[in-house]
C-alpha cells in the first residue's frame, strides 16, 4: 500500500532529480505543444492507458523495452520518473514485480507522471 499525498510526490520527484540519468529527460517544445493542444485531462487519459496496457499486467514479455524514448510526453515522463518498466518501478517505487498492479498503484504511477509533466510545462 502506497500512501499518496502531495508531500510524498514532491519528495519522490526531488530524489529523481538527483539522478543524473532521470534528470536528463525533459519535454521538448513539440511535446509541450502536444500537451497544450490535447489538454492535460486527455494526457492523463493517455497516461492511464499506457500504464494499464504496458505496465500493469503480471507478465510483460518485453519488460524494460515497453516504453519508447520519445513519441509521447507520457513516455518521456515515465523515463524521468522511473515508471518506465517493472524493474524501475521496483527499484525506485518499491512496487513488486510479477504481480498485477492494483488501482492504488496505477493511480500513484499516473499521479507521479502527471506531476512531472505539470512541472515541466512551467519551464
Ligand atoms: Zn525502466
Amino acid at each position: 500500500m502506497i500512501l499518496i499525498n502531495n508531500m510524498f510526490i514532491v519528495e519522490k520527484l526531488n530524489s529523481l532529480k538527483k539522478s543524473k540519468f532521470r534528470s536528463s529527460f525533459h519535454l521538448k517544445i513539440k511535446d509541450k505543444q502536444y500537451v497544450y493542444e490535447k489538454g492535460i485531462e486527455t494526457i492523463e487519459k493517455h497516461a492511464y492507458d499506457f500504464v494499464m496496457k504496458r505496465l500493469s499486467p503480471k507478465i510483460i514479455n518485453n519488460d524494460g523495452k515497453q516504453t519508447p524514448m520519445h513519441g509521447h510526453p507520457v513516455f518521456i515522463a515515465q523515463h524521468a520518473t522511473a515508471t518506465c518498466c517493472r524493474n524501475c518501478l521496483y527499484k525506485w517505487h518499491k512496487i513488486e514485480k510479477n504481480k498485477q498492479l492494483n488501482k492504488n498503484e496505477i493511480d500513484y504511477i499516473v499521479l507521479i507522471i502527471m506531476s512531472w509533466i505539470k512541472e515541466e510545462m512551467k519551464n
